[in-house]
């Protein structure tokens, strides 16, 4: 049997852990979807991981489909990555001077994503996303944006507003500290919802700067783009000279060898990206045409800095892995992921539990519900308690999934067959339990 059905969990180290963290740490972490609040239970703290596994301080291990969010699309510890940070650690860790390494990088996005002409590093997604819209709102002279209910675009002020991600499983519409003056040039529309963007148009057309969007929506659960959508919104941006800006965070190097723009054959203005560009370190880019992106300072007036923006080591990370990523790569992602689709549907039917799954390549998510989940509101009939049990059972069966309904679950390349079949087994004794 590949899952051991009666084992027991330990947790003795991870609950002392958090006691300790919490005396120093607001909330005892440093990204509050780490705390399991929406699960109630204890966050597991990680000791070490390799390839497709992770271990926790009190010596568990699980099959691991949170990959640090999304980053670690080739496993962990991989050691070519390792490797590469290692030597370029032993050369000096930042200069506050150009490297080469940079140019390598961002030549190698560039050929990569054909939207893209030049790229600017920065240290996370939000700052992607944060710069990305300084950088709209310059160009085009306008103030107001659009963004879709349930899509979580990093903690800028302007995209804290019907966020999803943890801001969905807090329960937060807003968050406080966001100025009402700030929020109110903040359009929100549901996501999939091409007349509503259309109805935004009509009315604010003039003013709004940029409409962005998660080609493939990964903060309310996984939802793909209705066929359609994405070009529909290349058109009304077109149409109003508003900025179309795909976040491509998560679904960056991710969904397909060329990113979703690449999948869907759709061309933004601007792109950002974060999580596998850094190989597991922290970084960030955004990047699109020339003539908007030479607005960014030195080249134009429109401000941006970054005292570790193209960190050495965070270079060599993203650098050698997106070098590892090959369109093979993607077709066995294709395949893994369809297996464990497959695993899932077949289980829920056999138990006769509501369940939609949602797949974009290696981007998964199962909803416990039959409705068809194209937004916020349909991924919110999902049933929630359900999911709580449902998560426990499964981290006590040794898999590592996101604590929240609200995220998708990542195959990375280094998945086995067999871990699939494991993963798929585990859950089948999960919705037995439920
Ligand atoms: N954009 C998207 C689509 C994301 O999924 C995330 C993070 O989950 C971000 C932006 C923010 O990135 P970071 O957490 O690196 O600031």
């Amino acid at each position: 049997k590949l899952v051991e059905k009666s084992r027991v969990r330990r947790d003795e180290h991870s609950k002392a852990a958090f006691e300790r963290a919490k005396r120093s740490i607001p909330g005892g972490v440093n990204s509050p979807v780490r705390a399991f609040r929406s699960v109630g239970l204890t966050p597991v703290f990680a000791a070490h991981g390799s390839g497709s596994r992770i271990t926790d301080i009190d010596g568990n291990t699980y099959i691991d489909y949170v990959a640090s969010w999304g980053p670690l699309i080739l496993g962990h510890a991989h050691p070519e990555v390792v490797e590469a940070i290692k030597k370029t650690a032993e050369k000096g860790t930042s200069f506050g001077m150009p490297t080469e390494l940079e140019t390598m990088m961002a030549e190698l996005v560039v050929e990569r994503v054909p939207s893209v002409d030049v790229v600017r590093m920065v240290n996370s997604g939000t700052e992607a996303t944060m710069s990305a819209l300084r950088l709209a709102r310059g160009y085009t002279k306008r103030s107001k944006i659009v963004k879709f209910e349930g899509s979580y675009h990093g903690h800028a002020d302007s995209l804290l507003i019907k966020a999803g991600s943890g801001v969905a499983t807090l329960g937060l519409p807003d968050s406080p500290g966001v100025p009402d003056s700030v929020a109110s040039h903040t359009i929100t529309v549901p996501y999939n919802d091409l007349s509503a963007v259309k109805l935004a148009f009509e009315r604010f057309g003039e003013e709004i700067a940029c409409v962005i969007v998660e080609p493939v929506a990964g903060n309310m659960g996984v939802v793909p783009p209705l066929p359609g959508f994405l070009e529909g919104l290349r058109e009304v941006t077109r149409a109003y000279g508003s900025l179309l800006i795909f976040d491509e965070v998560m679904t960056g190097f991710r969904v397909h060898y060329n990113c979703a723009q690449g999948l869907y054959g759709v061309e933004p203005d601007l792109t950002c990206f974060g999580k596998v560009i850094g190989g597991g370190l922290p970084v960030g880019a955004y990047g699109g045409k020339r003539e908007i992106m030479e607005m960014i300072a030195p080249s134009g007036p429109i401000y941006q800095a970054g005292t570790l923006s193209g960190n050495p080591l965070a270079m060599a990370a993203g650098y050698t892995t997106l070098k590892l990523l090959t369109p093979e790569t993607y077709q066995r992602l294709e395949a893994l992921s369809a297996r464990l689709q497959r695993g899932f549907e077949e289980n829920a039917e056999r138990h006769g539990i509501p369940t939609t799954i949602n797949r974009v390549g290696s981007m998964l998510c199962p909803f416990f519900t039959d409705k068809t989940v194209i937004n916020y509101e349909t991924a919110k009939t999902s049933d929630l308690d359900r999911f709580k049990v449902y998560f426990a059972s499964m981290l006590n069966l040794g898999i590592s999934i996101a604590p929240s309904q609200f995220e998708g679950m990542f195959i990375s390349a280094v998945h086995t067959e067999a871990d699939i079949d494991a993963t798929i087994e585990a859950h089948d004794e999960a919705l037995r339990r439920l």
